[in-house]
């Protein structure tokens, strides 16, 4: 039955994940792995989760089944986190949240609704993007274009470019995919004018955005991130959002995130969400319970939720202060190289202009683990290691 098989390679960033956990070099730095490190280079659980779990061993009395989208009262917290509570969107009933098993769940969720549903709809993605939006869209049928993104000249953004291409090519009824912020590889983020223009331009040419919030606090501030999705909710007739909880609450492994479906309408938003519905059943049935739990128990207790925000708050904090050291002491090293731009990117990761042939080098005989493509996890860099660090991207790049 299988004899015709043949293995495929895994993700390349698992590889590299392997070969750090294999190297025995004591100077090994990790800069591959997407999750927040603190300066031990432990991904810690954050106070505020411990104490929800601790309410929640203490209170939870069942574990029945919750239903498709998840904890009835979980859909307000989405709301409110991801437009602001008031919104008008959310008091006029034009929006619709579900639960989901992590941000990739809510993806993939509306990749079946998108393709059962928008028939001939293509996603645009930037390039690059994280890898998996590709394989989540492709695995659900829906043909998968990009428009360009990142400039390695500069190592900023192409926007002229970006607006070039879809002013070109894009048909009606294509899907818009946009990171909400702190872009995964990249770093670089689209500012509000820019969000301006995609949102002036979706209207005009009839699209639908679909934006992926999976960093949101990791950037500028809860609110902040989100200013360039807000503005474009407030103005556009339909939307889709996929976000994420693993990140700002550190629960990756609990599956944790959300999707969102705003309309024309209260009817229509209702309409969409009852055959969203039927897409997860079809899928997963239900997500699973403990991570919203978790989030929720935060979120609904003001005590909790401001121990929270100020956990966010210190996670941006380091990953910003890093960023600003980073730069600091790599111009102090005297490389030829500058590196100022790291400061502008926001995020986890960073885009580092380094070249493949830098990247191998840095990685065979500093044991220094960077993806291929020369993006970073930030949180990998610590105090222990950023002279390391700093002085072997010196001796590499001149
Ligand atoms: N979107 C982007 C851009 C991401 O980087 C990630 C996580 N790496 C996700 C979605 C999915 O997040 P989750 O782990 O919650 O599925």
């Amino acid at each position: 039955m299988f004899k015709h098989l043949k293995a495929v390679s895994g993700d390349p960033l698992l590889a590299l994940i392997m070969a750090h956990k294999q190297d025995t070099n004591p100077k090994k730095v990790d800069l591959g792995v997407g999750v927040y490190k603190d300066d031990n280079g432990h991904t810690p659980i954050l106070n505020s989760v411990k104490k929800a779990e601790a309410i929640l061993l203490e209170q939870e009395d069942s574990k029945s089944y919750l239903g498709i989208y998840g904890a009835t009262e979980f859909e307000a917290i989405i709301k409110d986190l991801i437009l602001g509570e008031g919104n008008p969107l959310i008091t006029s009933g034009r929006i619709r949240s579900t639960q989901t098993p992590g941000g990739t769940g809510a993806l993939k969720v509306a990749a079946d609704f998108i393709s059962a549903n928008l028939k001939d709809a293509r996603l645009w993605v930037s390039d690059p993007t994280w890898g998996n939006h590709k394989s989540i869209f492709d695995s659900a049928g829906v043909e998968v274009k990009d428009y360009p993104y990142y400039d390695p000249a500069t190592n900023g953004l192409r926007f002229d470019d970006m607006m070039a291409t879809l002013e070109a090519e894009v048909q009606e009824g294509d899907v818009l995919l946009l990171h909400a912020c702190c872009h995964n590889p990249t770093g670089i983020d689209l500012q509000l004018d820019h969000w301006k223009t995609l949102t002036d331009f979706v209207n005009k040419r009839g699209l639908l955005p679909l934006v992926d919030a999976a960093y949101q606090g990791f950037g500028d501030g809860l609110d902040e991130d989100l200013a360039g999705l807000r503005h474009m909710a407030a103005n556009v007739k339909d939307m889709l959002i996929a976000n994420s909880f693993s990140k700002n609450f550190g629960i990756y492994r609990e599956r944790c995130g959300g999707l969102s479906v705003i309309a024309e309408s209260a009817d229509e938003a209702n309409a969409a969400f009852s055959i969203i519905g039927q897409a997860i059943r079809a899928n997963y049935s239900m997500p699973p319970a403990h991570g919203a739990a978790v989030v929720y128990t935060i979120m609904s207790n003001p005590e909790l939720k401001a121990e929270w925000e100020l956990e966010v708050t210190a996670m941006r904090d380091r990953i910003n202060g890093l960023r600003a050291k980073l730069v600091k002491k790599l111009a102090a090293s005297g490389v030829s190289k500058d590196f100022s731009f790291i400061q502008d990117q926001r995020g986890m990761f960073s885009y580092s202009g380094l070249t493949l042939e830098q990247v191998r080098t840095l990685r065979s005989e500093y044991a220094i683990y960077i993806a291929d493509t020369g993006r970073m996890s930030i949180a990998g860099v610590s105090d222990q290691n950023i002279d390391y660090l700093c002085e072997s991207i010196k001796k590499v790049v001149g």
